[in-house]
């Protein structure tokens, strides 16, 4: 097989090797029946055990309590920014956001399509560089939830604990960190992700809410966007992207080989060690955009004194193996997307990589 690249893309990304061997295997004859998975019916008994062991494997890893209920939908995060307003915005209410950054910002603009909106915090004064504290966000009586981005996937920014907010539904956008760390669920009305960061290919939309919050919606909405549909149907209300649901199952089943969240947040937190230190080492040579207590352990952020020599550092890296360090069209600067499924050996590589730039260019 020839050299897998050093692949620090930011979505779609990484999917573990054993993940895309063992889907191989499986790829033109699944468990004997004759068939791709993709080829057979979303109603057949085959085809159900795998959309329900994915949501039990979900359960499993994240701990889900009792009351919660796993989705799986279509449409990516971006449709899920309308639907939370739609299904959950009602009359008399506010939608209230934490502004934190570019994937903050589309969901709040969304909902300002739906209804009335509400800023309970932002650090938009610091270029979204920082996460707000706890003690800047302000909830009012009356909102229908408060909405967190948990991860800035753009500005390399993260949440590392998340408000309490009584009463009001806690909801956030988890599409480039779920189940990078444990979480406790028991504190979210709902959470949802994208699955082409750290779950799997694109293509399916992972929802855990709250069986209270996602039961009924309003009569006006129609079928599709609504939650109660999919929960009533446990996704199957039409044909679900079965695919890729069944790639998140494998994915799934590899975060339990490797010993579940806990030893995933470790792993991580030492794949992002590597780069922060190279960066903090290197008597500002490389420049980290996010405050340090701000930092993602998943998107890490930096720049180079000039663009002249983050181009330089961008093509050199490219003829040395890397793939995706260019930062996003709209920041700028460099960007290394380390997910879960990013090997330990990539992040030292391109750690390595990172101090012989600096040697031959600072
Ligand atoms: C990628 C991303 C999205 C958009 O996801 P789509 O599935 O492309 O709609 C939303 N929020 C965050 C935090 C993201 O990283």
């Amino acid at each position: 097989m020839s050299q897998r690249a050093f692949n620090f893309n930011a979505g779609p990304a990484a999917i573990p090797l054993v993940v895309l061997e063992r889907a191989q295997q499986e790829f033109v004859d699944f468990r004997n029946s004759g068939m791709s998975i993709m080829e057979m019916s979303h109603r057949g008994a085959i085809y159900e055990s795998v959309h329900n062991e994915t949501e039990s494997l979900l359960q499993k890893l994240l701990n889900i309590p009792a009351g919660y209920k796993v989705l799986f939908l279509q449409g990516g995060a971006s449709t899920q920014f309308a639907m939370i307003p739609m299904n959950l915005l009602g009359a008399g209410q506010v939608a209230s956001y934490v502004l934190t950054g570019s994937w903050a910002d589309k969901a709040y603009k969304e909902a300002k399509l739906i209804g009335e909106t509400h800023i309970a915090a932002s650090s938009e004064a610091d270029k979204f560089m920082r996460i707000p504290s706890l003690n800047e966000i302000e909830v009012p009586d009356n909102a229908a939830y408060l909405h967190v981005t948990s991860n800035e996937t753009i500005e390399g920014t993260q949440f590392q604990e998340y408000p309490s907010t009584g009463h009001v539904p806690l909801i956030a956008d988890l599409s480039s960190d779920i189940l990078c760390r444990p979480l406790d669920v028991s504190k979210f009305g709902m959470i949802y992700a994208g699955a082409q960061k750290n779950l799997g290919p694109s293509g399916v939309t992972v929802v855990i809410a709250r069986e209270d919050l996602i039961s009924s919606s309003p009569k006006t909405i129609p079928t599709m966007l609504r939650y109660d549909t999919h929960f009533k149907n446990n996704s199957l209300y039409n044909t679900p992207p079965s695919f890729a649901i069944y790639m998140v199952n494998q994915v799934l089943k590899w975060i339990d080989e490797q010993g579940g969240l806990t030893a995933v947040e470790k792993n991580n937190r030492e794949k992002a060690n590597l780069i922060y230190n190279t960066i903090d080492h290197s008597n500002g040579f490389y420049l980290g955009c996010a405050q340090p207590e701000s930092r993602s352990i998943m998107n890490l952020t930096f720049r180079l004194q000039s663009e002249e020599l983050e181009k330089k550092f961008i093509k050199e890296s490219e003829q040395a193996g890397f793939v995706g360090l260019k930062g996003h069209r709209s920041v700028g600067g460099l960007r290394a997307s380390a997910y879960n499924a990013v090997p330990y050996e990539s992040c030292k590589a391109l750690a390595d990589f990172m101090a012989e730039f600096q040697r031959q260019n600072g």
